[in-house]
């Protein structure tokens, strides 16, 4: 009989050592020579196999916008034979990257207007985003913090860590602090620890959590060591970023499980992207297997207004039909919330299919997935609806 895990390795292709066939395991598994060998360059690209012309025409255009960098892990997952493969569409450019339309922005969720401190983002009333880094083990062409991130674009990113910290420490409403980049597990177990100590010293800060592609592009990176100190500051959660199924290889599920096996629960945040993730059938494999390896998939994202995006963009009626097609038909803990930032610094905005058809102080009218309909009656006593006309009218004409 098999085992449950062998089963399900079944599920999981490996391709590694794949482009790299002479590598031997210790190098291929050894994170440093995963950073040292990654792509970067359009020789580096050519080598490997033939460009298409959009392609060529990306890498030569997009230099100074955001680094060109794939490890050879994730390089792997690409199909050479495929020019709309999923996971060369993320992290290859391509020349509709130069282009620009005249709604997109450089910081389409307006971190720059909300940082009390450089590196800080404080947009919520309880809890702040903390940039500290701006390198990533590889670069989606998609990136929000583009401006900032791989070193290249318009801004630098000047993190201020001790006026950060004081900022911390003075403002006693925050009690969640969420590490972020560029990418956190980039830092060296040292430089991390580091910050997570000055972190937990704050007394009022209940809950850290980190927003990381690493055991995505770089599973190689989940060390035991890493895993153990991480262990020491707890409660401590992790939002890792999978946009495809094929992502999730076994080295990354090994990468996922040893962290969960420390304590750390693990959400999963995908971009929604046309030639990506944009198909119901995708999505439901892509979540179905997230459970798998024990992360919770937690939000979609409308791709942002970020400069040349607009051939990654979907149609916001795209996230509402993935999430109509997932609510109800699977498991409640594999559908995620599906969200807008909203453009200029909003933050983030729930987007659902309408399941409420009708309420008022009476009785609610609903649907459901089936698109049955249902009504249930509304007690005087707790007051209004929140989903009607009226609230709309209240808020945007006061
Ligand atoms: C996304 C985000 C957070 C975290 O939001 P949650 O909904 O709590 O996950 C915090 N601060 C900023 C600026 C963010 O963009
Ligand atoms: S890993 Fe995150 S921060 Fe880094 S390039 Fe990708 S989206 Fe941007």
């Amino acid at each position: 009989m098999h085992s449950l895990a062998e089963t399900a390795d079944k599920r999981f292709l490996s391709f590694a050592p794949g482009f790299w066939s002479t590598i031997v395991p210790e190098l291929w598994n050894d994170w440093k020579w995963q950073l040292k060998n990654r792509i970067t360059n359009l020789q580096q690209l050519e080598q490997k196999f033939a460009l298409t012309p959009e392609e060529r025409a990306g890498v030569i255009l997009s230099g100074n916008k955001l680094a060109l960098a794939i490890t050879p892990h994730f390089f792997n997952l690409i199909d050479p034979e495929d020019a709309d493969c999923p996971i060369r569409r993320q992290v290859i450019p391509r020349v509709e990257e130069s282009y620009q339309s005249p709604l997109e922005m450089a910081d389409p969720c307006g971190e720059d207007s909300h940082m009390p401190v450089p590196g800080l983002v404080h947009r919520y009333p309880d809890r702040v985003l903390f940039l500290v880094t701006d390198r990533c083990a590889s670069y989606c062409r998609y990136c929000t913090r583009s401006r900032v991130v791989s070193g290249v674009g318009e801004h630098e990113l000047h993190t201020n860590f001790e006026e950060a910290y004081r900022y911390l420490e003075t403002h006693l409403e925050i009690r969640d602090v969420l590490l972020s980049g560029g990418d956190a597990l980039l830092l060296s177990d040292d430089k991390l620890r580091g910050i997570l100590r000055r972190l937990r010293a704050i007394e009022h800060i209940e809950f850290v959590r980190i927003g990381t592609r690493v055991p995505i592009f770089l599973p190689q990176r989940i060390t035991p060591e890493l895993c153990r100190m991480l262990q020491e500051f707890h409660p401590l959660w992790m939002s890792v970023h999978v946009n495809h199924p094929r992502e999730l290889t076994t080295e990354v599920r090994t990468a996922l499980e040893r962290l969960v096996d420390h304590g750390i629960p693990l959400g999963n945040q995908s971009v929604l992207l046309k030639g990506v993730n944009d198909d119901l059938t995708v999505m439901r494999a892509l979540v179905h297997k997230l459970v798998m390896c024990r992360v919770r998939p937690y939000y979609i994202y409308q791709c942002d207004l970020i400069h040349g995006s607009a051939h990654l963009r979907t149609s916001v009626a795209k996230g509402i039909e993935i999430i109509e097609g997932l609510r109800g038909h699977t498991t409640g803990y594999a559908v995620p919330q599906f969200v807008i930032d909203a453009p200029g610094g909003g933050g983030k905005v729930p987007i659902n299919p309408g399941y409420i058809l009708y309420h008022d102080h009476e009785k609610i009218v609903i649907r459901n997935y089936e698109g049955k309909i249902f009504e249930y009656p509304e007690s005087e006593t707790t007051g209004h609806s929140s989903a009607s006309s009226d609230y709309v009218d209240e808020y945007l004409y006061s």
